[in-house]
């Protein structure tokens, strides 16, 4: 049997050795047919009774994901029950019914087949998003309107296996808790996709982005998944198998090593502490931030609460998300980040103009400065939770300080508003701002005098400085967080928010990676806020250096002329210290 290797988006960690299931893609179409007036109605009625099954089904499937995994994960079904009303679809299709005298059947499934081409279009993460969802409601429209009850292919598994598929509905990820799944590989999908996020939820190991692995492999072949480096191994040979077995047993010893740090703080061999926060997109996630021992939220991306449906959230809605951090996470604080929408996360309740570089438009504090009903009741709802623990607030995208000043001026023009309301308000929130855009950067002095923190978001302050979009795979080899141009930025940050006495911490995704967070160590950054998962691995790594080499390093290594020549410099110091045994 041939052995092949491929190389995807590492996206829940861990190591499986299995046999794989593919899913079966189910046909949207079948050819049309004619039928008469007096069938018209017939397959008008079956259509009606199908969305109905097929909504009683997922009402079912919603409330079970809600008390297995929480409210959030489970509105990914409310997205899709949205789809069963959506008049693009439904009506659409009983009109063609009528008009064309076609078998629904065919006119449902050619209907979708154009929504999803519409989607795919439309270049921007959330609709992609979209996609998988119409097309997990789609499968399921069709199984009832071919007469059959609805069930997932994963029924038909009987032993424990790695599910290849070319997307997974998040249906088919959140059933997988009640079968044998031990992995999941996809050929679609991004780290923060909803696999990805349901995935590390039920701490199955998953790779996905891997291209064409479906047509590759049958299933019952072997595998090996490696949800740690993204590697996956069809048909692997007795030396692999034998040596990721062994990867696998030093992966849990080290997992309980990390698992047994966490009653133990951040803190370098030479005495320097650092604050080891949890980036979350879902409150649910509160959990496995605390479970993973962070001492605190350091960015809760509140934009993923206005994701994935018809409406916008009411502010009492918000409020009990924010209140539920807020309590979970306390006595430590977390910091919550207005939302930050537009670029590539949108949402359908708003309509915006298209954009041509959208982002460069009107996103984060500018869309919140110009949707000001928006941003008001988010903003009322923050502080109405205010008390509930330990409040921050930190505005996305600002890029001038006039943005700082209006934005402040809301929040206390809203602060008085309640307080004549007799609502109380918490009087110790701390504001900060995100500097994620060079000119931020360059005015990080005038800025720290308005605001009690700062929180680098290296995500896009990458993508702006570097002028390299953040999801364009064809540039990524330019995409260097370790740039000496990056470095210095964040270097000339620290100094101006010491200078001004306000803490300063980094909350993208470049504090995930050990020898870039012992960087950001030796620059004196104040906080590191990585996914929860990851915290374990940055807290070992921490805990391995000195603060005073990493900083002597950083002094010298901001004159190299590349990154490459900088991260060899740091690997060259640290890296038998600190990089993994098994990777
Ligand atoms: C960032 O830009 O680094 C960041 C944390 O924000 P986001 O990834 O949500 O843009
Ligand atoms: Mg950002």
């Amino acid at each position: 049997m041939k052995r092949l290797t491929f190389q995807g988006i590492p996206a829940s960690p861990g190591i499986t050795i299995g046999k794989a299931f593919l899913l079966d893609v189910a046909e949207l179409t079948v050819p049309a047919q004619s039928i008469s007036e007096a069938e018209v109605e017939i397959n008008i009625k079956q259509f009606r009774r199908a969305l109905q099954s097929s909504s009683e089904e997922l009402k079912r499937f919603r409330d079970q994901v809600h008390s297995g995994l929480g409210q959030d994960l489970a509105s990914i079904f409310d997205a899709h029950l949205q789809f069963l009303k959506d008049p693009m679809l439904v009506d659409e299709v009983i009109e063609i019914v009528r008009e064309e005298k076609l078998n629904i059947r065919h006119v449902f499934g050619k209907r979708v087949k154009e929504m999803l081409l519409q989607f795919e279009q439309m270049d921007n993460a959330f609709f992609r998003e979209r996609k998988s969802d119409l097309y997990d409601v789609a499968r399921r429209v069709i199984t009832h309107l071919q007469g059959q009850r609805y069930s997932s292919a994963l029924d038909q598994m009987e032993e424990e296996m790695i599910l290849v598929a070319h997307d997974i509905s998040p249906s088919d990820a959140a059933y997988s808790q009640q079968r044998h799944v031990t992995g999941f590989i996809t050929e679609i999908g991004s780290q923060t996709s909803h696999t990805a996020i349901l995935a590390r939820a039920l701490a199955i190991p998953a790779v996905v982005g891997v291209p064409n692995v479906t047509h590759q492999m049958q299933t019952g072949n072997v595998l090996i998944l490696d949800g740690t480096t993204g590697t996956v191994i069809v048909n692997p040979n007795e030396e692999e198998i034998e040596m990721y077995r062994k990867k696998q047993n030093e992966y849990k010893i080290f997992e309980e090593g990390l698992a047994a740090l966490r009653t133990y703080p951040a803190e370098t061999t030479d005495g320097y502490r650092i604050e080891l926060a949890a980036n979350i997109e879902l409150h649910e996630e509160v959990n496995a931030a605390r479970q993973y021992g962070a001492n605190g939220v350091g960015l809760y991306r509140t934009e993923f609460l206005f994701m994935n449906r018809s409406d916008l959230p009411s502010e009492a809605e918000q409020v009990e998300a924010y209140s539920t951090v807020l309590r979970e996470i306390s006595p430590y604080p977390a910091t919550i980040r207005t939302i930050d929408l537009g670029g590539d996360k949108f949402i359908s309740p708003l309509e915006f103009p298209r954009e041509l570089n959208p982002d460069l438009g009107c996103r984060g504090i500018r869309l919140c400065l110009q949707r000001q009903d928006i941003f008001r009741t988010q903003l009322r709802a923050l502080l109405r939770a205010s008390t509930c623990g330990t409040l921050r607030i930190m505005f996305p995208m600002v890029s001038n300080i006039e943005e700082v000043q209006q934005a402040k001026a809301l929040i206390q023009e809203i602060r008085e508003e309640l307080q004549q309301e007799g609502i109380p308000v918490n009087d110790s929130i701390e504001i900060g701002v995100m500097i994620e855009v060079p000119s931020a950067a360059l005015i990080s002095d005038q800025l720290a005098t308005e605001v009690d923190f700062f929180s680098i978001g290296t995500n896009d302050l990458i993508q702006y400085t570097l002028s390299v979009d953040r999801r364009n795979e064809r540039i990524a080899y330019m995409y260097a967080p370790l740039h000496p141009a990056v470095l210095r930025l964040i270097r000339r940050v620290v100094h101006n928010a010491h200078k001004h006495g306000i803490w300063v911490g980094v909350c993208g995704e470049m504090a995930s990676d050990p020898l870039a967070a012992i960087a950001l160590r030796g620059l004196d950054v104040d906080e590191l806020s990585v996914s929860p998962f990851t915290i374990p691995l940055i807290k070992r790594t921490i805990r391995l250096i000195s603060f005073i080499d990493a900083w002597r390093l950083m002094e010298d290594i901001l004159e190299l002329p590349t990154a490459s020549a900088i991260r060899e410099k740091l690997n060259e110091t640290f890296g038998k210290k600190v990089l993994l045994p098994f990777k």
